[in-house]
């Protein structure tokens, strides 16, 4: 079993102010793979005055400097790649080929994009007789999830490193085995003391604590929109800027005139993406009422061809679920679905056949006829399920659409381009697939209403950690 025992705090691995540990679990047989030090309010108040301490060496370098940095962390973590992929499949679950691809090219993608982009950024510009200065923000909390764990990470870390910003990385206590990597990667990319700091623990002790230390400037979270409102609300009290990254229940509308093959398929992928733990899973997938009847069909069969397995094993295409909490959230929303009255098309509570005792393994489901008041419909579920909602017309469509709390992400599908984009105008989402167009890294990444506001990824990820001051010059 791994044991991590201390934290990275002020360029140092130092030992932790309690003697607490966390168990982390492999989500592939629910074994106990490792423990990390359960983080107390000494050690973040230590990680906050290291990241202090550091704050004006490193936001008075250059950009092309701090650049250099970055452009090692991302060697670093390439150098580092396969054993990233084996242990991130093992914490979190994603099949180990596609968490190669996903969850460790990511993150090593996004320092090196860091890097360019803040060489080209303009940290100056004339307005009129004022000189508008773009300055790091300072020192940043950074909080984050279990479910794509390093990409989280470094879609804080990296630009706020390159804004100039110092950091102090609360890590999710489920899945928090990437981030040592990553504090050991800096540690060998030789960066300032105190610039990158590493305190592992839960969220209402070291999370809160961070939340509600006076050093710190920034949080910058990614999780649930629960703790997202709690965070607010003790960010408030010191008027911290506050980024948040949360929730969703993101709709794909098919409509009338699309490929209906090719947009189950799309949407069904985009729904069991990392066994549902994503964000922007596509979860409501709404259909013309016609065709409501052959879409549950062929959704039916696409989910038929994930193979559930363990995560180490080639032929799995869907892991299991992060932790047992999860299973059993997740499992309590099938069950409520069939309570809602929904059809259930496919999967359903019982073990996935050939799956591994002990994980936290559960059928790829699809519950049909379901309507967008119920549970299963309104609630982030975070697990393989999808949900069918038949519609009348395009109005009716773009109604249901909107009809939820979230506005993280959607989808829309059509053989007419235009005619799917004049709909992906009108969802309330920031950001919108049409006709299955990809994921892009320097396109804005966030969401409306309670999905959180703020933005990652490109120039606009880089933008969170800048304030502006202007210089009010004479002649
Ligand atoms: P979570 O909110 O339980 O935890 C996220 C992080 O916040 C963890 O590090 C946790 O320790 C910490 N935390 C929890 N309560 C806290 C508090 N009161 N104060 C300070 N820190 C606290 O979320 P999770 O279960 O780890 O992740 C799943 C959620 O994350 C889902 O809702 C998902 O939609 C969301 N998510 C959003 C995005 C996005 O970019 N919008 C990306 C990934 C995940």
């Amino acid at each position: 079993m791994l044991s991590r025992d201390k934290l990275f705090i002020g360029g140092a691995w130092v030992a932790p102010s309690g003697k607490q540990t966390i168990d982390v679990f492999n989500t592939g047989n629910g074994e106990r793979m490792a423990k990390v030090p359960l983080g107390d309010e000494k050690d973040v108040d230590a990680a906050v005055a290291a990241a202090r301490a550091a704050l004006e060496g490193w936001s008075g370098g250059s950009a092309e400097w701090r650049a250099g940095f970055l452009d090692k962390i991302a060697a670093g973590l390439k150098a580092r790649a396969d054993e990233l992929a084996r242990l991130i499949a093992q914490e979190v679950g994603m099949p180990l080929k596609m968490a190669a691809r996903i969850q460790v090219g990511l993150p090593i993608a996004n320092f090196a994009n860091y890097a360019r982009l803040v060489k080209e950024f303009a940290f100056e510009q004339k307005v009129g007789h004022s000189l508008v200065l773009r300055e790091p923000v300072g020192v940043v909390g950074a909080i984050t999830p279990w479910n794509y764990p390093l990409h989280q990470i470094t879609l804080k870390v990296a630009p706020a490193l390159a804004a100039g910003c110092t950091v102090v990385l609360k890590p999710s206590e489920v899945a928090p085995l990437n981030a040592f990597v990553l504090a050991e990667v800096i540690e060998i990319a030789g960066l300032p003391k105190g610039v990158f700091n590493l305190v592992t623990g839960t969220g209402q002790k070291a999370g809160e604590a961070l939340v509600k230390h006076p050093g710190v400037d920034m949080i910058s979270f990614t999780g649930s929109t629960r703790a997202g409102k709690r965070i607010s609300e003790l960010g408030a009290q010191s008027i911290k800027r506050i980024a948040l990254e949360l929730g969703g229940k993101s709709a794909s509308v098919i409509l009338e005139d699309a490929d209906l093959a090719a947009a189950v398929k799309g949407t069904v992928n985009g729904c069991y993406l990392n066994s549902g733990q994503t964000c922007t899973a596509l979860t409501r997938m709404l259909v013309p009422e016609g065709k409501y009847e052959e879409a549950a069909k062929l959704a039916a069969e696409a989910a038929k061809g994930f193979a559930v397995g363990d995560p180490l094993d080639d032929k799995s295409r869907l892991g299991p679920l992060t932790s047992l909490a999860q299973l059993e959230r997740v499992r309590g929303y099938i069950k409520k679905g069939v309570e809602e009255g929904a059809e259930l098309v496919a999967g359903g509570l019982e073990h996935p056949d050939g799956a591994p005792a002990g994980g936290y393994y559960v059928r790829p489901t699809v519950f049909g006829r379901v309507n967008n008041s119920m549970a299963i419909a309104q609630e982030e579920i975070f697990g393989p399920v999808l949900a069918i909602i038949p519609y009348k017309d395009e109005e009716d469509a773009v109604r249901i659409a909107n009809d939820s709390p979230y506005g993280l992400a959607g989808a829309v599908w059509s053989k007419d381009d235009a005619h799917a984009q004049r709909v992906a105008r009108r969802i309330r989402a920031g950001q919108v697939d049409v006709n299955g167009g990809a994921f892009n890294m320097n396109a804005p990444f966030g969401g409306f209403k309670q999905s959180g506001h703020g933005r990652e990824a490109g120039v606009y990820g880089l933008e969170e950690f800048l304030e502006y001051k202007s210089l009010q010059l004479k002649g």
